[in-house]
C-alpha cells in the first residue's frame, strides 16, 4: 500500500495519477484540512473536495477546481442580495457542501462522510482527510494574521508572508483511519505530492504524531517537488519561498522535508540543481496520462529506494 500526502491541485493530480495505476486497494491519500472553513454557514473543505472530485472524473480540468460543467447562479444570487460572494461556490459543488455541513451537525465526523461520499462517486481508493478536529491555517503578514481564504481567495495571495500558523493544530488527532493507515503492516512506500509544502504539507505535519511516524518511517518516502524551473506551476510557493527569506530551488524543498523523505523528485528544468538523493524527470501533469508518467517514476523511484536505500 502506498500513502500519498497531499493538498489540492498539486496533490490531487499525481494523487489522481497513482489512483489510475495501484491496484484500487493500494492507495490512501492524506489530505491537508487546514483550508477548510465556514461560509455561508457551510463547512467547506476545499483540499479533499479537490481529491474527490479529480479522483471520481468529475472535476474541472480547464479551471483546475471544482465540478466540470458547473454554473455558478446560487452565488450571483447571493450577490444580488448582497451577501459575500467573493469565494465562488458552484451550484453542483454547494450539494457537497450543505450535504456535509448537515452530516457534521447531526454528529459524524469529517473522515466517515468524506468516505460515504468517496464511495457513493465511485472511488474505491481512501481519501482521508488529516483530522476530524479543526485545524486552522493561518498567515502572518505586515498587516496582521490572515485566514488562509482571506489569504488565498480575497487577497489573491498578494499580502507578504511572514509566517504561517496552524491554529488547533496542537489539539488535533489524526483521524482514526489516518491512525490505522500510520500501523499499517501493508505499507510499502509514502509519497509527498508536489504540493505546497507550507501551506498544504505542513499543516497535515503539524498533527501531532504524523511528522514523528514519517520520521521512524520503515519504509521509503519520497516527495515531488512543487516547483518547475524555480516556479511554482499554480498558486503562492514561489513567492512564499522568496518572502520567507527562501531560495527556489530543489534545495529548499528537500531542507523543507529534512529527516522526512529519502529523495526528492524534480522536474529537468532544475536538473542543475539536482544533487543527490534526487530523481530528475518531467514533472508537469498537463492532462491524465501526465499524471500516470510522474506516478509511474515515482512508483520506480520508491521501488529503488526499497532495493538500495542508500542510493
Ligand atoms: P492547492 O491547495 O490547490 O494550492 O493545492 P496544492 O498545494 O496541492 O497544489 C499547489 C502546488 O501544486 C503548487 O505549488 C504547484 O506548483 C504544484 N503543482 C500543480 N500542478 C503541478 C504539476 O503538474 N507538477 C508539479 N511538479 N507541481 C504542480
Amino acid at each position: 500500500m502506498i500513502i500519498a500526502l497531499a493538498g489540492g491541485v498539486g496533490g490531487a493530480r499525481l494523487a489522481n495519477g497513482l489512483a489510475r495505476i495501484l491496484p484500487e486497494s493500494e492507495l490512501a491519500v492524506i489530505v491537508n484540512t487546514g483550508d477548510d472553513f465556514r461560509h455561508l454557514g457551510l463547512h467547506v473543505s476545499p483540499d479533499p473536495d479537490t481529491v474527490m472530485y479529480t479522483l471520481s472524473g468529475l472535476n474541472d480540468t480547464e479551471r483546475g477546481w471544482g465540478l466540470a460543467g458547473e454554473t455558478f447562479a446560487c452565488m450571483e444570487a447571493v450577490g444580488r442580495l448582497g451577501g459575500e460572494s467573493w469565494f465562488a461556490l458552484g451550484d453542483r459543488d454547494l450539494a457537497t457542501h450543505i450535504e456535509r455541513t448537515r452530516r457534521l451537525e447531526a454528529g459524524e465526523t469529517l473522515s466517515s462522510i468524506t468516505a460515504d461520499f468517496c464511495a457513493r462517486l465511485g472511488i474505491r481508493q481512501l481519501i482521508v482527510p488529516m483530522s476530524d478536529d479543526p485545524v486552522q491555517t493561518r498567515l502572518r503578514t505586515p498587516e496582521g494574521e490572515l485566514a488562509f481564504q482571506d489569504y488565498f481567495v480575497r487577497r489573491r495571495c498578494e499580502p507578504k508572508v511572514t509566517g504561517v500558523e496552524f491554529a488547533g493544530a496542537t489539539a488535533a488527532s489524526p483521524s482514526p483511519i489516518l491512525v490505522s493507515l500510520m500501523r499499517s503492516e501493508r505499507l510499502s512506500g509514502i509519497v509527498i505530492c508536489p504540493s505546497n509544502p507550507f501551506l498544504s504539507i505542513e499543516p497535515i505535519l503539524a498533527v501531532p504524531g504524523v511528522r514523528d511516524w514519517l520520521s521512524r518511517r520503515t519504509v521509503p518516502c519520497v516527495a515531488v517537488s512543487p516547483l518547475i524551473g524555480g516556479k511554482a506551476v499554480k498558486g503562492p510557493a514561489a513567492k512564499m519561498m522568496a518572502e520567507l527569506g527562501l531560495q527556489t530551488t530543489p534545495q529548499a524543498i528537500a531542507t523543507q522535508y529534512e529527516g522526512l523523505i529519502d529523495g526528492l523528485v524534480i522536474d529537468r528544468a532544475d536538473a542543475a540543481q539536482a544533487y543527490p538523493p534526487c530523481h530528475v524527470t518531467d514533472t508537469l501533469m498537463r492532462n491524465v496520462a501526465g499524471q500516470e508518467f510522474l506516478a509511474h517514476e515515482v512508483l520506480r523511484y520508491l521501488e529503488q529506494l526499497r532495493a538500495s536505500p542508500a542510493s
